[in-house]
């Protein structure tokens, strides 16, 4: 079976697009693969954070996971700080990559002010080296099936990149060691179904973020029911009436995020959904979805707030997990200090 890994950070309270694009879709991979999912707080201090906050977000993201589904005796759940070999590894790969790969990422062009990095002032250079990092999550496990969202298809290719590199590098001493090809598997984006990129409820050309300054724009898994129902009724929209079927929501993006939220909470398609809905208004729309995302979140909620009240337990659950991390990562690790040259 194939070995998934993946991970959220401790940056801020989760929310629906992590629920619907993430945390929802690791549920079924328990049982079809060999699963590890990581609170990767060591990403998250690539920008400033509380240390209070960290350690709250990191069990209150711990407690979604379980909360969703996940069963700690069948996935391996653990905080990535307490398995060092995340950091070891990572440097290791900060000295496969190259410099110009990294000043292409996207994500960090938005952060640093593009190619010129007219913020670089401001963030760090843990944030620059940030997807050597994320390579080193993954392929500590040699996971090769990782399901991340759009936002992250450019790190991972850079993973993959990654991989190729230290398997090209070390080619002879991986031979010499006994070793019949590549070291590392290369990583594939692991597709599973049509994933829901939930939009700012404010602005429908942004992705709902953990980051967003404005709270309305985003629906927290933790939020009540009275305040989900607040922030669907002010959500950005249109004035004109649901059209009957999905190609009627084209150009209309506001809309086309509140029906798709609709559809992925109900497990239905957009034209099943239209085909209720459809000739209606907002007013009757906008509190179907704020019942049923209440359906859907509070039961999670409700659980999640008694897990992180014994922190004693999750951190029993994620020390647990990091041991068995552990477990897999150590002769992983072991291999390559190996093949680097690394005398023990
Ligand atoms: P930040 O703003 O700090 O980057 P984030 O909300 O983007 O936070 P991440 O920790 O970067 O959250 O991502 C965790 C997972 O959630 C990733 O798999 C990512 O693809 C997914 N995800 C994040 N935002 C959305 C969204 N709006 N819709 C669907 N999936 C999302
Ligand atoms: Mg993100």
């Amino acid at each position: 079976t194939q070995r998934v890994f993946s991970g959220i950070k401790p940056s801020g309270d989760l929310h629906l697009g992590n629920y619907l694009g993430a945390i929802r879709r690791f549920v079924p991979l328990q049982d079809t693969h060999e699963t590890l999912y990581c609170v990767v707080d060591m990403h998250a201090i690539t920008v400033w954070q509380d240390p209070v906050d960290l350690k709250r977000w990191t069990y209150e993201i711990a407690a979604a996971y379980i909360a969703a589904g996940l069963d700690p005796r069948k996935s391996i759940i653990f905080n990535q700080s307490q398995v060092v070999e995340h950091a070891e590894l990572g440097w290791i790969f900060n000295c496969v990559a190259r410099v110009g790969w990294m000043s292409r990422m996207t994500q960090f062009k938005d952060k640093a002010g593009g190619e010129g990095g007219e913020n670089s002032e401001q963030v760090s250079l843990g944030l620059y080296a940030y997807p050597s990092l994320m390579a080193a999550d993954i392929l500590l496990y040699k996971a090769t099936a990782v399901p991340v969202g759009d936002d992250q298809k450019q790190h991972l290719e850079l993973t993959r990149d990654i991989a190729k590199k230290f398997n090209h590098d070390y080619k002879k001493q991986i031979k010499a060691l006994g070793g019949k090809g590549d070291f590392f598997p290369v990583p594939e984006t692991l597709a599973t179904g049509p994933a829901m990129r939930v939009k700012s409820l404010k602005d429908g050309s942004k992705k709902m973020s953990k980051s967003d300054a404005s709270d309305m724009s985003t629906i927290y898994m933790m939020d009540d029911a009275d305040l989900i129902a607040k922030k669907i009724k002010r959500a950005t929209t249109d004035a004109d009436a649901l059209p009957s079927e999905a190609a009627g929501l084209a150009g209309r993006a506001e809309a086309e995020n509140l029906v798709g939220i609709y559809a992925s909470l109900s497990n239905r398609s957009v034209d099943d959904v239209l085909g209720e809905f459809g000739g209606q208004g907002w007013g009757v729309f906008k509190p179907a979805l704020a019942d049923l995302s209440v359906a859907v979140l509070a039961p999670i909620a409700d659980e999640m707030k008694r897990l992180v009240s014994d922190r004693g337990e999750m951190d029993n659950i994620l020390r647990d997990g990091a041991a068995r991390a552990r477990t897999i990562a150590e002769p992983v690790m072991a291999g390559v200090r190996d093949i680097v040259g690394f005398v023990r």
